[in-house]
Formats: structure tokens, sequence, C-alpha cells
């Protein structure tokens, strides 16, 4: 089935007398009639569900829906996007270990992996991502266990060259994770491209009208944990876990099944079922809402880069982008909903743009049905100095445009009254 099929039909299928409707099953725990039945649940001889924390059947549609626009062989949702990439690397990953990120990322991973992941004895070390694949080989070391980057990334919108990092993980035996949050799989597939892992967070535009945190792991099963041999954790046997080899056990499913009977298990990050089907609902139009994003933003952006009132703008899909080429090779159908610009004037006119905007709210959130916006250096940002702002990339009349699927004309409309009364 083509993904727009996918989108809407795939991981839930009713017998004769079901409900039309994916169901929420309400409910930590499953009934069975022996004991005996149970114990093979256990021994993982029967395949079934018995408690929510481990797996649930309305996350488990979710699940079978993601894998398949992934590619992948297997998916794990979790409680947020964070508690994915927490145990996508902690799945590979353990103290006196290292992993390859890209300086690029997300505020929340660029926390995690520099500070409290540091802390638990996984050291992290940042690569510019624009970085030639020589350059980018200095930075693994013989205990670094993966490489990380975001396909589109959230908030600098710098575009990650995903073969380039797909070899120089592989070329090291070791595997490439991608965050393909701001892309989604209708826009990206980063297994295509040599990518091992795949992380979501599920919050943005999986779901697409900010109703339910969330996060989804894809394993491709493409990588090869034995031949490697950096791997004990996946090819020696799992004391906790009747001396089970994963990749002897699961062959290509290893790393996902790793990551839901031993850390979904020990660390509880665990979906509620009422979110995973609100994120089932949102993706049923992820394949409509995708190039109505792109498209919109696309339009934002020829509009901001030819007007006076804007000091710069940074939209990928914009040929003048720095990034153009690499979205040509890996976003042809849309690079995303994201801009960001800078208010002529700096941070008290960048301000006063967003109180004047009237379509857009200001939220601390992007990727939404609806068109948001933020001033990250009187809001997420605002302990930073001017020079520190500029230091970390976020200068102080950036504005952050979370481009939704309303009528481009009424967003551009908004955006001009606001220009005029921020002058
Ligand atoms: C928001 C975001 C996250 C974190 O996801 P939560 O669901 O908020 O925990 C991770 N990566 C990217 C690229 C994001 O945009």
């Amino acid at each position: 089935m083509k993904l727009e099929t996918l989108c809407v039909q795939e991981g839930y299928t009713p017998k004769n007398g079901e409900p039309r409707v994916l169901p929420i099953c309400q409910s930590t725990t499953f009934k069975y009639d022996s004991s005996d039945y149970m114990g093979k649940l256990f021994d993982l001889e029967e395949s079934g569900f018995f408690y929510t924390r481990l797996a649930n059947p309305t996350s488990a549609a979710v699940e079978k829906k993601i894998a398949a626009l992934e590619g992948g062989v297997g998916a794990m949702m979790t409680s947020s996007g964070q508690a994915a990439t927490m145990s996508a690397i902690m799945n590979i990953a353990g103290a006196g270990d290292n992993v390859v990120c890209s300086a690029a990322v997300y505020g929340g991973t660029f926390n995690l992996l520099g500070v409290t992941l540091e802390k638990y004895g996984i050291s992290t070390t940042f690569v510019d991502p624009d970085a030639s694949l020589e350059e980018l080989q200095k930075a693994i070391k013989p205990n670094t266990k993966a490489v990380l980057g975001e396909t589109i990334s959230n908030p600098a919108l710098v575009v990650l060259d995903i073969e380039k990092f797909a070899e120089l993980a592989h070329s090291n035996g070791i595997p490439l994770i991608v965050d393909n949050t701001f892309a989604t799989p209708m826009l990206c597939r980063p297994i295509e491209f040599g990518a091992d892992i795949v992380v979501h967070s599920t919050s943005k535009y999986l779901d697409g009208h900010a109703c339910a945190l969330g996060g989804m792991i894809i394993d491709s099963g493409n990588f090869d944990w034995e031949a490697s041999g950096k791997f004990p954790g996946l090819t020696t046997p799992d004391d906790s876990y009747h001396g089970i080899v994963y990749t002897k056990y699961f062959g290509k499913s290893a790393y996902i099944s790793k990551a839901l009977v031993q850390l979904m298990r020990d660390m509880g990050i665990t979906p509620a079922p009422m979110n995973a089907f609100l994120l089932n609902l949102g993706m049923e139009t992820l394949h409509l809402r995708m190039p109505q994003h792109s498209a919109n933003a696309m339009k934002v952006a020829e509009f901001l880069e030819k007007d006076d009132r804007v000091s710069w703008i940074n939209y990928p899909g914009l040929k003048s982008n720095k990034y153009y080429p690499l979205v040509e090779k890996y976003l042809p159908n849309g690079a995303s909903g994201v801009v960001s610009f800078g208010v002529k004037g700096g941070r008290e006119k960048a301000v006063k743009f967003l109180d004047s905007l009237k379509i857009a709210a200001i939220v601390t959130h992007v990727a939404d049905a609806r068109t948001c916006a933020l001033h990250p250096a009187s809001s997420t940002h605002r302990q930073l100095t001017d020079q520190q702002l500029i230091d970390c990339g976020v200068s102080p009349d950036l504005v952050r445009f979370s481009v939704g699927i309303e009528n481009a004309d009424d967003i551009i409309a908004d955006i001009d009254q606001a220009l005029n009364n921020a002058q």
C-alpha cells in the first residue's frame, strides 16, 4: 500500500461486528483463562497483551502504522519524544560509552545528551552537521555507539545530509539514529537513505493537533549487530530475561524487542492508551496536512524574503537557502511548516510583531494545524544575554513561525498587519 493508504488504514482492521474505529483499550491489564497460558506470554512463547506498561492494543495499532510508514520492522511508542530519544540511546549505550550527535538538534535532546546522560556515564561529542566526512570521522572514538541527527532540525532548520551521516556510522560499525519529527515519513523516510533507527516526537506533526504528547522509535531491522561486534547487550544473553540473546531470538527485530522487553519493562515510559488513540486519529490525515503545511510555509517564506521590514529569513525550501540542495535530495515533496526570520529593529520590534498577530497564537509549540509563533529571546531563551543568544544561534530578533494549514493568504495578511504594527 502507498503511504496515503497506510495513514488511513494501517494498524487496525476490525473483524466481523467489531468497532469500526480503533478502540481505546483503557485497561491496565488483560484477562486469561489459565495460568499456563499466562506463563507462556511471559516466556514470549505466545503473543498477547498482559500489562499496559509493556503493551496495549491501542498503542500497538499506531506502532504498526508508523512502522509501515517509515519502512521499519517494528516500532515502540513512548510517553513523549524525550522518552523515545532517551531509550533509543540507552538501548545500545551504557556507562563508559559515547554518542556522536549533530550540534543542530532540539534543545531537549541537547540537554538530555549533554547534561543528563552524561551524569549516567554516557558522553556525547557534538559535531557540526555540515562538516566533511573526514572532519566528522575525527569525532568517532572506539567507545562511540551511535550517531544522531535530525532530518530538519528544531529550531535551526538545518537539513541533515543523511547519507553522509549513515556512511560515517556504518564505516565505524555503529548505527545512525535520525529524529524525523519535523519531516514525518510523508516528506522524508530516513531509512531509505541509510538510517538504522528513526525516532519521533509524535507530539508535533504526527498528532498534528497539539492534543497529546508521545514519542516513537522505529527499527529499520537493517543494522547487523552481530557483524558489528560492539553491542554485547544485543548479542550476549540477557540474564534479566531468561538469558535470551536478542539477535538470536528476535532476528531483525532484535533492537526494538530489547527496547520493549528490557527498557520499557524497567523504566515504564509508557504512553496512555487515550494518547495512542488521539495519535492514530491525527495520523489519518497526515498525508493531507504535510503538503499543506509545506506549501503554506513556502508562500509565507517567499513573502518574507521580499519584504524590507524583515532582516533575514530561514526556510530550507527557498532556492536561496544554504540547504536547498539537500532539500532537493531528501525532501522533494516539501520542507515542512516551520520558518524563522528576523524582524528589522531587533528584540523590541519582534515582541511588538508577536503581540500584534491575530491568527497566529503565541505558544511554546510548533507543528500543529493552527499557525503559531514564538519569540525565543523573550520566552524559552529569556535568561540569556544578547551575546549569549547570538552565540547559540538564536538572535534577539528571531521569530520562530510554525505555519498551519489555514488559507495561506490569511496567514500572510496577518503577518503583514503585524509587521506594520511593529514599525
Ligand atoms: C519536541 C521535540 C522533541 C521532544 O519531544 P516531546 O514530545 O516534547 O518530549 C524531540 N525532538 C524534536 C525534533 C522535537 O521537535
